[in-house]
């Protein structure tokens, strides 16, 4: 008898570790080359917008010495025994003007007033007692209860900007306090980044928009498209301007010709779904056939297939189709390449040390991010199920812990927290 056939040889496939989360980061962020240009913007309109160059003021605020509270401007050195009576001799409101004050003579002042000269402290109505009213109402005379300090209840002129100081930076993402910093130095309107045109669309033979179909007529096997909505949500908070390609079928002539009609005009193309290694996955052999990419398996739970490359002058991103993995890798990696784009460079997410009131015994050996919740006690709850599908993990929890890989989690250790607060901002 012969000696049975030997088994085919398997073709050789080098093994290509997943790539850790920091090098893909890296990676991206050193693709991401700020956009050209910028726009000058109505301040008011500037929310979330990043700044394309410094602002620098041209005057010093506060203007000018003002009083922080409703009371009498005074000379210090006229009280110095206490229980003193005084003159009211001016009237100092906001916005007015007063005159050099006469030794022995106080003004009536108010909040945001400006301190007249000679003045050198400010008295709060409740420490005075007015003796008697003057003439048609006004006050003659205050008594001063207790002995002033020099210099107090004054805002100095200068003590929040200085003249030439730069209040925000060139890069610096703009927030409520920002706006009202930039208009307290004069800005009405801001030079920001162009926002990034972002082509966004979803592939999936199995999705169904809301609306299209009621939830009763939904098709065997169909699902309703939830990324679509979120990911449109979290790239207008990143400042883009989204356009919606709506869903590709699942084939490959659909998925180029989407793909070619994106990269015209379009800082990005982003995508969800379609991007792992199955037949039913175009997304890899049309972006090749277009342009460049690299598809990396990253070392992160949830969401492993991740995709980077171009087409033309466009950046082609393809995120995982399952939500939660969507969801992760937008906050993790789209989200720091979008702001890049626009000249953000601080973009260390900060983790806060928080405990762990839960217990994960079966670590995996991918770097995880469990959706977790704050809890009365000041720890953090594990919402119940972690799969890649379940989108309530991500309403239910308000962050999610940045597990190592490997790493169990016993109650009460302590562990590293991301707020989403910090990742959707
Ligand atoms: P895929 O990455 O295309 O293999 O999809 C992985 C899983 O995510 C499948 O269960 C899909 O049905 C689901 N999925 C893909 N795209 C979407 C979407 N836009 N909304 C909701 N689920 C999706
Ligand atoms: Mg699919």
């Amino acid at each position: 008898m012969n000696a049975p056939a030997a088994p085919p040889l398997k073709p050789f496939r080098p093994f290509k570790p997943l790539l850790p989360l920091d090098d893909a980061l890296a990676q991206l962020l050193a693709a991401a080359e700020p956009l050209a240009g910028c726009d000058w913007v109505s301040t008011f309109e500037a929310d979330g917008r990043v700044l394309a160059q410094d602002v620098v003021s041209a005057l010093q605020v506060p203007a000018f010495d003002n009083s922080s509270m409703d009371g009498y401007a005074l000379r210090a050195q006229d009280l110095q025994s206490g229980g003193a009576t005084l003159r009211v001799a001016q009237r100092i409101a906001a916005g007015s003007v007063g005159q050099r004050l006469e030794p022995g003579t106080t003004a009536r002042i108010f909040t945001g007033a400006p301190v007249p000269p000679g003045a050198d402290a400010v008295v709060m109505q409740e420490d005075c007692t007015i003796i008697h009213g003057g003439a048609d109402g006004q006050l003659a005379e205050v008594q001063v209860n207790g002995i002033p300090a020099p210099g107090q209840f004054i805002r100095r002129a200068g003590e929040d900007v200085q003249r030439g100081q730069c209040v925000l930076s060139a890069g610096t993402r703009l927030g409520p306090a920002a706006l009202g910093l930039a208009a307290s130095v004069g800005m009405a309107r801001l030079p920001v980044a162009r926002q990034p045109r972002v082509a966004l669309f979803s592939t999936g033979d199995e999705l169904v928009m809301p609306g299209a179909v009621e939830p009763q007529d939904m098709p065997p096997g169909s699902i309703y498209n939830s990324n679509r909505f979120f990911l449109r949500a979290l790239l207008r908070r990143m400042g883009c301007e989204v356009s919606d390609l709506g869903i590709v079928p699942d084939d490959r002539a659909s998925t180029i010709a989407a793909l070619q009609a994106a990269a015209a005009d379009n800082d990005l193309i982003l995508t969800s779904g379609g991007v792992s290694v199955g037949e039913e996955d175009h997304i890899k052999p049309a972006v090749q056939s277009l342009g460049s990419l690299d598809l990396w398996q990253i070392a992160i739970k949830p969401g492993k297939p991740f995709a980077h490359g171009r087409i033309g002058q466009a950046h082609f991103i393809g995120l995982p189709g399952n939500p939660v993995s969507s969801f992760v890798t937008f906050l993790l990696l789209v989200r720091p390449f979008v702001l890049r784009l626009q000249g953000v460079q601080q973009l260390a997410i900060q983790s806060i040390a928080a405990r762990a009131d839960f217990d994960w015994a079966k670590p995996d050996k991918r770097r995880e991010f469990l959706r977790v919740r704050r809890n009365a006690n000041g720890g953090l709850d594990l919402f119940g199920n972690q799969s890649s599908g379940v989108l309530t993990s991500a309403v239910w929890g308000d962050g999610v812990v940045d597990v190592p890989p490997g790493q169990p989690i016993a109650p009460g250790q302590m562990v590293r927290y991301i707020p989403f607060g910090e990742l959707l901002l």
